[in-house]
């Protein structure tokens, strides 16, 4: 077992006591304007899923629409813009990067979040870009401000 290994183990051990404590106490109901369906989740197919990678190339439309930032975001997932988890038409998918996944999630009423159509249009946007950018030319990093 290598050093990441074990991390790993160790980290799956916590997890695990975590989840054993949680399963004594009832869920915490969910904050107000918490957008998540309670639709069970259906995995999205791999085609699909290789597919939205592919357009993306692993960029999230945010990061680019909003900080003009076109670097690879390894660290990202698969997000259903009308948060609906069971539904996999791929024009409800986008790739985001952790950070705007978690904001995009985490919108309430009070303020107003990243809306489906703003997403929808980035994510619109960024596909068509990649798809017209000559090789090497959709690597770029967020301009730093004059
Ligand atoms: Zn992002």
């Amino acid at each position: 077992m290598n050093y990441i290994g074990n991390i790993n183990r160790a980290a799956a051990t916590v997890l695990s006591v975590r989840d054993k404590r949680r399963a004594s106490v009832a869920p915490p109901p969910a904050p107000e304007g918490k957008r998540m369906s309670k639709k069970k989740r259906k995995k999205t197919p791999a085609e699909t899923e290789t597919d939205i990678l592919y357009k993306s190339r692993r960029r999230c439309c945010l990061c680019l629409g909003l900080n003009d930032d076109s670097t690879v975001k390894l660290q990202g997932h698969i997000a259903h813009i009308d948060n609906d988890r069971s539904n996999n038409d791929p024009d409800n998918l986008v790739y985001l990067c952790i950070n705007h996944h978690a904001q995009y999630d985490s919108k309430t009423p009070l303020t107003k979040g990243l809306t489906e159509g703003e997403v929808k249009r980035y994510r619109d946007e960024m596909y068509e870009k990649i798809e017209r950018a000559p090789p090497g030319a959709i690597n770029r990093a967020p301009t730093p401000p004059p």
